[in-house]
């Protein structure tokens, strides 16, 4: 009487509760972490879901990647300066917001940065030497790299020139993860490519609490609350090396054809990760003062900024609430 009991509350209480539960899952994919994690009724479908953002990342690294010799990226870059090079219609559309980019920051952010970019090898501490770097830096300038939209073809104004799309591949990344999940009709979710992560939601009924890492530490100097947004960091921790007290990091100020040194991290909040992503990068070239002017002209973008001297520094929006 009681088993029967039991197994008819059970049979009632299964549909009822669903066994929802977070998911999660990551991998090494584009020389970085990708992490997911979901909240779902079906461990089946989860499992499925979580491989999809994994297989988005792995077909965009191998379209996106510099270092993939078979890649659309390193065909251009090897014959761009010959002639135009046929691409697919997604690298075109990325080239062209991250000329958008370019544009709206006056040339700091510049997918060409590869030109000089692509004599660094931060794991090595390897730099060009000097007479080297200077004639790479001449060669930075996304206004010569042509782009005709009707034969969708990119090509190199300049030859030696180089694109690199480090800067803004993993939050596109990441925005075509998260459309993937929304359409499967995830609630709840985060996807993380690096340093930038996209929220679907909230944490069911509280924030996501997401950390600023400190420059210099492991631990975190700001936490955030966030739900349904994008947030991105560029650090210039996350691939350097020291030589004589001076950091050489990823991240290259066009203007130089050398790091960019003003700042020691930007977190960009935005709706999109692509968003996020370019202005990160974007910010942290640009410097404090030319970065906080950009991103308060910026509907809907907010960012944090850290500065040489350990200074965290705030858009307006996030000073003054009623600003936006
Ligand atoms: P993030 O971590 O998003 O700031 O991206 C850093 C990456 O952006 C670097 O590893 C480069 O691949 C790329 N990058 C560096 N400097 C620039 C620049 N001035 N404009 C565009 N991309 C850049
Ligand atoms: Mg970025």
């Amino acid at each position: 009487m009681w088993v029967s009991f039991f197994i008819v509350s059970l049979i009632w209480i299964w549909p009822q509760c669903g066994f929802s539960e977070w998911y999660k899952r990551d991998e090494p994919i584009m020389g970085t972490r990708v992490f997911v994690e979901l909240w779902h009724d079906d461990p089946a479908k989860a499992a499925l879901l979580m491989q999809g953002v994994m297989d988005e990342m792995e077909r965009i690294n191998q379209l996106m990647s510099p270092y993939k010799t078979s890649s659309e990226l390193a065909r251009v870059n090897r014959d761009a300066a010959t002639a135009p090079v046929q691409v697919s219609q997604e690298l075109f559309d990325l080239v062209q917001k991250a000329n958008h980019y370019s544009d709206l920051s006056g040339g700091a952010f510049d997918i060409t940065f590869a030109s000089v970019g692509h004599q660094f090898d931060y794991r090595n501490r390897r730099r060009p030497g000097q007479q080297e770097q200077a004639t790479a830096a001449a060669l930075i300038g996304y206004r010569s790299l042509k782009l005709d939209p009707v034969t969708r073809t990119l090509e190199f104004g300049k030859p030696g020139m180089r694109i690199d799309l480090g800067g803004i591949a993993k939050g596109y990344a990441v925005d075509q993860a998260v459309s993937g999940l929304l359409a499967a009709g995830v609630e709840h979710a985060i996807v993380t490519a690096g340093g930038d992560s996209r929220l679907i939601g909230d944490h069911r009924g509280r924030p996501w609490m997401l950390g600023i890492k400190h420059p210099r530490g492991e631990e975190h100097v700001i936490t955030l609350p966030l739900s349904d947004s994008a947030i991105s960091t560029s650090g210039d921790y996350e691939r350097f090396f020291e030589e004589g007290g001076v950091r050489f990091h990823h991240i290259i100020d066009p203007a130089k054809g050398d790091s960019a040194r003003e700042l020691l991290s930007v977190t960009v909040l935005a709706e999109h990760s692509v968003d996020a992503d370019a202005l990160s990068t974007t910010l942290f070239v640009l410097g404090p003062q030319k970065g906080l002017k950009l991103v308060n002209s910026l509907a809907g973008v907010s960012a944090i900024l850290i500065d040489r001297t350990g200074k965290v520094r705030y858009s307006t929006d996030l000073v003054d609430p009623t600003m936006h």
